[in-house]
């Protein structure tokens, strides 16, 4: 199989994971138990890799979502929730965990719907920004990389379910597509 040519090798991933995760150890240092909630399938390794290398007590909530097709698009939001937290978050620290932020659709709606919960406080962790893409504007609390618009993969992002268990993130060429 053809590999896609490397957007961000492994040990640069690898090295960013372990400087956000010292970051939101120095930020919640005084948190009792952080709730990371990753959102599915895209953030499954980053957020494994995240969570392994953080110090702080935390445990681990996924949610999945979908995007609405074309002809619903009359929705304000084109996202829906298709998985919720097995367990409330009212009072609690969240961290909401994205593999990437294109649009800020998605990340808009989580932060709304997640808000109406009462969290103690709610941030946002992405890996990947692609700011020449955005629609929503969303605070990005932590923030891996910022990117050119490209399609990328790996790391546990897809192309039609193709190249998620990349260990590295590469960038997909319209001819690989
Ligand atoms: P947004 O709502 O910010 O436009 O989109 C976020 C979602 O779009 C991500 O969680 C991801 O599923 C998908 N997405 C956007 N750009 C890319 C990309 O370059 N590669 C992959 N694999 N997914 C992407």
């Amino acid at each position: 199989m053809q590999l896609p040519p490397t957007l961000l090798s492994e040990e640069q991933v690898s090295n960013r994971v372990t400087q956000i995760a010292e970051e939101i150890d120095a930020l919640y240092a005084d948190t009792e138990m952080l709730v990371l909630i990753g959102v599915l399938k895209g953030s499954f390794i980053f957020l494994a890799d995240l969570a392994r290398k953080l110090t702080i007590p935390h445990r681990v909530e996924f949610i999945a979502v979908s995007s609405y097709g074309a002809k619903e698009s009359e929705h304000a939001d084109p996202v829906r929730l298709i998985m919720d937290v097995r367990h409330g978050i009212d009072g609690q620290d969240v961290l909401l965990v994205e593999d990437i932020v294109d649009t800020g659709h998605t990340l808009a709606y989580l932060k709304r719907l997640f808000e109406a919960h009462a969290p103690a406080s709610l941030r946002t962790c992405t890996l990947l920004h692609k700011p020449d893409r955005t629609e929503r504007e969303v605070d990005l609390d932590f923030l891996g990389f910022t990117i050119p618009d490209v399609w990328v993969v790996g790391y546990g992002l897809d192309y039609a379910e193709r190249h998620r268990t990349l260990p590295y993130i590469g960038q997909l060429p319209p001819d690989m597509r």
